[in-house]
């Protein structure tokens, strides 16, 4: 590519001159990630490179443990070194838009690293190793995530933030279901969008409170585990794996409705319909009673009310954006699913006085 003129760079970025190695952008990057790939690339250790973005004296850790945070100026230097556009580099790095450093206007250029102990936004994830290496990475590289997970269609994989015995990213190839269902994912997400992102997320913790319970979860989720080929303790490791083809297609049945509801053609009649048509598909699952519906009939009496959007309504055709009234802020359209949905449960905490005596002891 022809070099390009400092001056193009945008603002801020003080003169700073590019660094003479580029670096091939990977998607969702985390900051911290590319920070430390820019550096080593360059023969620079990442501590100075971060002093060419600016004043920060916080405790450095690997891309694996922690995010950087820049502010604006801080910013347009990162960009000037790497030897792009600030926009572009936005647009690669999310947490530069999602978590920039609050700064009054012209203040001078700063880095700092979020405080671990505040609630995460954002998981860190491996990026697939063969898409990092595609990308001519030479270390692992990290990506920001919705969930403590991702996947990668392009090379059927599973990716976390996790080493259990070795195993880096879990082949998908036993389970091809579980593709499907992230194809079908982010259809959904594209037709819908911030709605189609908060059906996945509610859908998820719907998942959730089944498999904390484990007094019922869909029979699939252990012959999925099995086909995986996991060793045992790899239950909350594969939680979110195991049960994706039918959260996918749970968070379809909730848009439906939210659809609906949202249009202002809902009814007490059609959710009595609606509730049969979630049973049935339950039952398809083997699941029965009460139990499994329990989460459902919470869900669907915080959406409830009647809806008031500002922008217009969700109207019928191929884009049918769903908007986020009701128990959703507007703001939270992008961000971890544990901040997206409206729903109370979390992977892996067990109710401390459970209504019955669940078995804790066998779940997945
Ligand atoms: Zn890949």
């Amino acid at each position: 590519m022809a070099a390009r003129s400092v001056g193009s760079l945008g603002d801020g970025a003080g003169g700073v001159q590019p660094l003479p190695r580029r670096l091939r952008f990977i998607a969702e990057e985390s900051t911290n990630s590319f920070v430390h790939r820019l550096a080593e690339t360059n023969g620079l250790a990442p501590r100075e490179l971060l002093s060419m973005l600016g004043a920060g004296d916080a405790l450095l850790s690997e891309p694996e443990f922690s995010e950087v945070h820049l502010n604006a100026a801080a910013h347009g230097r990162l960009a000037a070194l790497a030897g792009c556009r600030a926009d572009v580099m936005d647009h690669v790095l999310p947490t530069l838009r999602r978590h920039p450093l609050p700064d009054p206007d012209g203040a001078p250029p700063r880095w700092d690293v979020p405080n671990p102990w505040e609630p995460v936004n954002d998981c860190l994830v491996r990026v697939c190793d063969l898409c990092a290496l595609s990308r001519q990475a030479r270390r692992d590289a990290y990506a920001v995530s919705a969930a403590a997970w991702r996947v990668c269609a392009r090379h059927r994989r599973w990716t976390d933030n996790l080493r259990e015995d070795g195993v880096t990213c879990i082949p998908l190839t036993a389970v091809p279901e579980v593709l499907a269902a992230h194809e079908e994912r982010v259809r959904l997400e594209r037709r819908l969008g911030a709605g189609g992102r908060i059906a996945f997320a509610d859908a998820f913790h719907i998942a959730v409170f089944w498999w904390n319970q484990a007094a019922q979860v869909p029979r699939a989720w252990a012959e999925r585990h099995q086909q995986l080929g996991l060793q045992e303790g790899s239950d909350r490791r594969v939680a979110a794996l195991v049960a994706y083809p039918e959260i996918v297609q749970l968070a379809g049945v909730l848009a439906a409705r939210e659809r609906r509801r949202l249009r202002g053609s809902w009814s007490r009649a059609q959710d009595t319909d609606w509730l049969r048509g979630v049973q049935a598909l339950f039952a398809s699952w083997e699941l029965r009673g009460s139990f499994p519906m329990e989460p459902v009939l919470q869900w669907a009496a915080l959406h409830s009310g009647r809806a008031h959007l500002s922008g217009p309504k969700p109207v019928r055709g191929r884009y049918r954006r769903l908007g986020t009234s009701g128990p959703h802020p507007q703001a939270a359209s992008a961000g971890a699913l544990e901040a997206l949905t409206c729903l109370p449960w979390r992977l892996g905490d067990i109710p401390e006085t459970p209504a019955q005596l669940w078995s804790v002891s066998s779940r997945v």
